[in-house]
C-alpha cells in the first residue's frame, strides 16, 4: 500500500471541528489565563472551555467504542491537538492529562476495572470528572525505574490482608486538584510494594478514587507558563484501597503500564508541538511580510530572514509528519511499538523551543512584552522538552535502553 498523507473524511471533519471549537471557546480563555494573579484562578478560568470540550466529545475521545468513547485513533486525536493548541493550551492539556490517567486502566485494567473506573468517564457529559496520573514523586520522577532499590519510587503500597496501604508524596500531579481542590475523581497512583526490591521486581500502579480518606491536595504550584493546567503536590497518608485495585502485576508489567501511558502522551504531545510552532509561525511569517521596521523593504525580503523562516517551516513540517508516525505506530501496533513515539516527543518539543525562539528573532523585542502572543507561546513551550518525564531523564534514556536490548532491529519499524 502506498504512504499517503492524504486526510480521510473523517479526520477532515475532526480538523475542521477543532479548529473551529478553538476559535470558539478556548481563543477567549487565553487571555483569562494569563491575566490570572493565582495559578488556581488560572486553571479556573478554562473550566466553561473544558464543559464545552465535554460537550463536543473531546474528553472521550480517547475511550474505545468498545467501551462508549468515540474511539478516535491516535492519529485523529494528533490532528484534533494540533488545531487546539494553535491557539490554547490549558483546556486541551487537561483533557491529555486525564486521558494519561485513564491509560493503566485502558491498556492494561481487566474488564471489571474498566467498567468502574472507565464508565464514569463515558458517562461524564459536562467534563466534571478528571483522571490524575500521580507518577511524580516529590524526590524526583526520572528514575522511577530504577533496578536498585536504594533509587526509584519512594511512594510505597504495603498489602494489609485484602488492603493496599498506600503513603507517598506526590507533585506536578496533573488534574489532582480536581476542579474543587479536593483531587481528582480518580488517581493511578505509580508506586513500590518494596522498598528492598527495585522497580524491576516491585513497581505497581494502583488505581485510587479520589475520595479516599488520606489523599490531601498540598500545594498548587505557579508555574512560568502551561498555566491553563493544574499541577498540585498531593499527599497520600495510609490511603487504603481493594486489593483489586492493583492494575496489571507488579514489576515488569508494572514498568510496561507506566512506560505504555507516557508513550501514549508522548505521540501526542508531538501534536501540540506542532500547533504551537504554528501559532509562533504564523506571528513571525505575518510580521515579516508586513513590516518594514525603518527599512525600504518588507523584512521578509532579507536573506537571512527568509532563510530563518525557511527553516522553521522545516523543522514544523518534519515534526507533523514525526507525530503522525508516531501515533500511527502505536495505533497499528496497539500500544506496543513506542519509539517512534517518544521521538516525537523528544525531537517535536525540543523543535518547538528553538522555533518559538526563531519566531521570536523574526518578530524582534516586540515579541519580548509579556502580553504579546509570542510572550504567551514562550512561557509555554518552554516546559515541553521539562515535562512528562524530561527530555533526559526518561525520554532519551527509553531509546537508549531501546537500542541496548538485546536483538534491536534499528530500521524494523
Ligand atoms: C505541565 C506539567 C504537567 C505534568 N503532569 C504530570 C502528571 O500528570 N503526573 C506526574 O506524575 N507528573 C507530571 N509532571 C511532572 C513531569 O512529568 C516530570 O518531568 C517527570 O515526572 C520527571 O521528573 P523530573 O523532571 O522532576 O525529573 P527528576 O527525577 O527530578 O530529574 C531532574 C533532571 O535530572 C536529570 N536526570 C535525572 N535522571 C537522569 C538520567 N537517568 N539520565 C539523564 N538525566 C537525568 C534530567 O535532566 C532531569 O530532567 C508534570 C509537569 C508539568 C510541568
Amino acid at each position: 500500500m502506498a504512504i499517503d498523507f492524504t486526510l480521510s473524511e473523517t479526520q477532515l471533519g475532526i480538523q475542521a471541528s477543532a479548529r473551529d471549537f478553538a476559535q470558539r471557546f478556548l481563543a477567549p480563555t487565553a487571555a483569562a489565563i494569563d491575566r490570572a494573579a493565582d495559578p488556581w484562578d488560572a486553571f479556573q478560568a478554562t473550566r466553561e472551555a473544558y464543559r464545552e470540550m465535554a460537550h463536543a466529545g473531546f474528553t472521550k475521545c480517547f475511550i474505545p467504542e468498545s467501551l462508549g468513547g468515540l474511539g478516535f485513533s491516535m492519529v485523529d486525536i494528533a490532528i484534533a491537538a494540533e488545531e487546539l493548541s494553535q491557539v490554547e493550551l490549558g483546556a486541551p492539556s487537561t483533557m491529555l492529562a486525564s486521558g494519561l490517567g485513564l491509560q493503566p486502566i485502558l491498556q492494561y485494567g481487566t474488564d471489571a476495572q474498566q467498567r468502574q473506573f472507565i464508565k464514569p468517564f463515558v458517562d461524564d457529559n459536562e467534563g466534571a470528572l478528571l483522571a490524575s496520573l500521580a507518577f511524580t514523586d516529590t524526590a524526583g520522577g526520572a528514575n522511577y525505574d530504577s533496578a536498585d532499590p536504594a533509587g526509584g519510587m519512594k511512594t510505597m503500597a504495603r498489602l494489609e490482608g485484602d488492603t493496599w496501604v498506600i503513603n507517598g508524596q506526590k507533585h506536578y500531579t496533573s488534574n489532582g486538584a480536581g476542579w474543587d481542590k479536593k483531587g481528582a475523581h480518580l488517581f493511578t497512583v505509580v508506586c513500590r510494594i518494596d522498598s528492598t526490591k527495585g522497580a524491576d521486581e516491585a513497581l505497581a500502579v494502583i488505581a485510587v478514587p479520589g475520595n479516599t480518606p488520606g489523599i490531601e491536595v498540598v500545594s498548587i504550584y505557579d508555574k512560568l507558563g502551561q498555566r491553563g493546567i493544574c499541577t498540585p503536590a498531593v499527599t497520600f497518608r495510609n490511603v487504603r484501597v481493594p486489593k483489586a485495585n492493583l492494575i496489571g502485576t507488579p514489576g515488569a508489567i508494572g514498568k510496561a503500564i507506566v512506560d505504555g501511558a507516557f508513550a501514549w502522551t508522548a505521540a501526542l504531545i508531538g501534536g501540540a508541538c506542532v500547533g504551537v510552532m504554528k501559532a509562533a509561525f504564523r506571528h513571525a511569517f505575518a510580521a515579516a511580510r508586513d513590516q518594514k521596521k525603518l527599512g525600504a523593504h518588507p523584512v521578509i525580503e532579507h536573506q537571512t530572514i527568509g532563510y530563518r523562516l525557511v527553516d522553521m517551516k522545516m523543522g514544523i513540517e518534519a515534526a507533523r509528519y514525526l507525530t503522525w508516525k508516531g501515533c500511527h505506530d502505536y495505533d497499528v501496533s496497539h500500544s506496543k511499538d513506542r519509539e517512534a513515539a517518544i521521538m516525537t516527543k523528544v525531537y517535536a518539543s525540543e523543535m518547538a523551543v528553538h522555533v518559538v525562539q526563531e519566531a521570536m528573532r523574526v518578530v524582534g523585542i516586540d515579541s519580548y512584552i509579556k502580553d504579546s502572543p509570542m510572550g504567551r507561546l514562550y512561557r509555554d513551550v518552554i516546559c515541553f522538552p521539562l515535562y512528562d518525564g524530561s527530555n533526559d531523564g526518561v525520554r532519551r534514556k527509553q531509546l537508549h535502553g531501546l537500542m541496548l536490548a538485546p536483538g534491536y532491529d534499528a530500521y524494523g519499524a
